[in-house]
């Protein structure tokens, strides 16, 4: 398909329709906070909770979160010398997201081969392209015990407060579970989606069935595994689940095979291209995996994906497909008129056809038209998170299968029984939140701690009107802390752990260049923190998380944000160039606006 056979104005008019009737005036708070009634919805349902003394010690390095940020930043401390680096984690182990979801089906959606961090350093190898749930957690794992983390985390708590003492050049740690310790060096990688959030359906109080949040699965009640055996306990079931994101795409087909009945309450259908999975050959990896082959891909699949100018797509997945197809709308420009708009115009060109594509393979799989009909996605690909399977359409083929699609407007009425919709009642044994996570609330709510620096100063104050840093990482005020997140750094969000495993790096040279020298203290100038700041709010606006997309947590729900959200961009070059940068800037020794002391 040429876009010559697009009528480019009726889509956008199409787009537009579908936006608004979306669009409601409670954005976020159209939410529920898991919490009071819902209280038990947020307990762990895999690791029982031990016993232990509070800790009343010293840690060199204390890392909020177990997560791929947590996991990085330690084995590079690690590396660097540093023995006692104590990660604080609210789950039962290490893994963070991958700890937390282990609903059926669940799967990378970047390549295994640049999504699993320090593969080479641990000598695995991916099972299989997208590496499904089980094999990451474990993976998590072997970072903890091939570095030696276990021995100092804290599993199953969580950080309520952090403070730092000038004076001694340490932060205060306190938590739920009664430690009160000190860190010479602290690092914050909470993640950006962990705290579950349900849909403020009125009546949802009431439901008398059996209800959970996808990220804490009830295998209990299911039956099954997450490692995909059966879910044999719903054979008898009638089984509701609530959202259609990425989530839900992938623990669907698993309710489908399993279920009595399924329904699948849709607000918005999610984009849902090809997903080509494949294992991993053996002999292949063998070939490929040389010294430094990690860091080859990464590099590789940035270049493709981000601003780079690879003359090879190694990773070859959805994300450098599409990259590849707005070069090549962008390529067809003579470079005399590469003009911003008509720039803008090639790339909205090459997401018409992509999406096109999309909708055309609804109604290649999907046998019912009507249901094929509501399945279709209407917005450019990335207002919301893309997804990839070859499964989830299929599954509205099975006669237990049925698609309530709300028309844009979400469930109307959940009662003891079932759940109301278009005045329809659909009785339910167990309903299923794949809801999501909050994304738009307090940083201070999520985590559970503003962290205090130099002066008595809050972390919420000093971002009050917007997130001031260098690299995303060093804020100023708060020395000998480091932010281990995407945002004001490469923020690339096609693959996160990259920007989590270059800050480790970064973090653990910056640690042995102060412990080398006698520095008790790391701490970003004001001048360089401001600097920075401009760089990133003087460059272009971003293409995506345009206001005029379709509503949910990447546009803040198609409300204005408030002027902080300007200052949730990446380094204005893009993400290659940002770690080629980086790169440099560690390279070089001297930590340019980075003061020792
Ligand atoms: P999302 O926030 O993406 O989806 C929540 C779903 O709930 C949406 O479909 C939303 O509809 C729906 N919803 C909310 N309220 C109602 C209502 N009142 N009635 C009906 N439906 C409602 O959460 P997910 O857990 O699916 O995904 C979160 C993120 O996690 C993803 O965006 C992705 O970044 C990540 N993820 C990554 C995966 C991977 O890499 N493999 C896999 C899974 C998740 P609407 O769209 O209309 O708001």
């Amino acid at each position: 398909m040429t876009t010559q056979a697009i009528d480019k104005d009726a889509l956008r008019r199409k787009y537009l329709e579908e936006r608004n009737k979306r669009l409601r005036p409670d954005g976020n708070a159209q939410y529920l906070e898991v919490k009071g009634a819902f209280a038990h919805y947020l307990k762990d349902p895999y690791t029982p909770v031990t016993v232990r003394e509070p800790r009343t010690d010293h840690v060199t390095f204390a890392f909020i979160g177990g997560g791929f940020g947590g996991l990085a930043t330690a084995a590079r401390l690690v590396e660097a010398g540093v023995s006692d680096v104590r990660i604080i984690e609210k789950g039962g182990d290490f893994g963070g997201t991958w700890y937390w979801n282990r609903y059926p089906g669940a799967q990378c959606d970047t390549a295994s081969m640049v999504y699993m961090p320090l593969l080479e350093e641990t000598g695995h190898r991916p099972s299989e392209k997208y590496a499904h749930a089980p094999e990451i957690l474990a993976h998590c794992q072997r970072i903890g015990k091939h570095f030696g983390l276990y021995e100092h985390a804290l599993f199953h708590t969580q950080v309520t407060s952090l403070i730092w003492d000038e004076a001694a050049s340490r932060w205060h740690v306190r938590t739920d579970r009664g430690d009160a310790f000190t860190a010479q060096y602290i690092g914050l990688g909470t993640g950006p989606l962990h705290i579950p959030k349900l849909p403020g359906i009125p009546g949802i109080e009431s439901f008398k069935g059996h209800a959970f949040h996808t990220s804490r699965w009830d295998y209990g009640y299911t039956g099954g595994n997450p490692m995909g055996a059966p879910l044999h306990k719903l054979a008898d079931k009638r089984v509701g689940i609530i959202g259609t994101g990425a989530t839900a795409v992938q623990c669907v087909p698993h309710l489908a095979r399993a279920a009595g009945s399924l329904f699948v309450f849709q607000r918005t259908p999610s984009s849902i291209d090809v997903r080509n999975n494949a294992p991993i050959d053996p002999e292949w990896f063998a070939s490929i995996a040389t010294p430094g082959w990690q860091q080859r891909w990464l590099e590789n699949f940035t270049a493709n994906q981000a601003g780079g100018n690879a003359e090879v797509d190694l990773v070859q997945d959805g994300w450098t497909d599409l990259s590849r197809r707005i070069r090549e709308q962008i390529g067809q420009l003579p470079p005399e008129s590469r003009t911003v708009p008509r720039m803008l115009a090639a790339y909205e060109d090459a997401d018409f056809l992509k999406m096109e594509e999309i909708r055309a393979r609804v109604d290649q799989v999907v046998t019912d038209t009507d249901t094929a009909a509501h399945l279709k996605a209407w917005y450019r690909q990335l207002c919301k998170r893309p997804c990839f399977h070859d499964d989830y359409l299929q599954a509205f083929n099975r006669p237990n299968v049925q698609l309530v699609d709300t028309n844009g407007k979400g469930v109307e009425h959940i009662t003891p029984t079932g759940v109301v919709v278009a005045g329809k009642d659909y009785p339910l044994d167990c309903l299923i939140y794949a809801s999501g996570f909050e994304v738009g609330t307090p940083l201070a709510r999520r985590t559970g701690f503003d962290p205090i620096g130099r002066g008595g100063r809050a972390l919420s104050e000093y971002w009050a009107q917007g997130m001031r840093s260098k690299h995303g990482m060093h804020v100023h005020g708060f020395p000998n802390a480091f932010f281990v997140q995407p945002t004001q750094g490469a923020n690339l969000i096609s693959n996160v752990p990259h920007n989590l495993t270059e800050a480790a790096r970064t973090i653990a040279i910056l640690v042995k260049h102060a412990r080398s020298h006698g520095f008790k203290q790391i701490e970003v100038t004001e001048d360089a923190e401001q600097q920075w700041v401009q760089l990133l709010l003087n460059s272009p606006g971003r293409m995506t998380n345009s206001p005029d997309c379709t509503p949910g947590y990447y546009n803040n729900e198609g409300q204005d944000p408030g002027p902080a959200a300007k200052s949730y961009v990446g380094y204005p070059a893009g993400a290659f160039a940002y770690f080629k940068y980086l790169d440099a800037w560690r390279e070089s020794g001297a930590f340019e606006g980075i003061a020792f002391s």
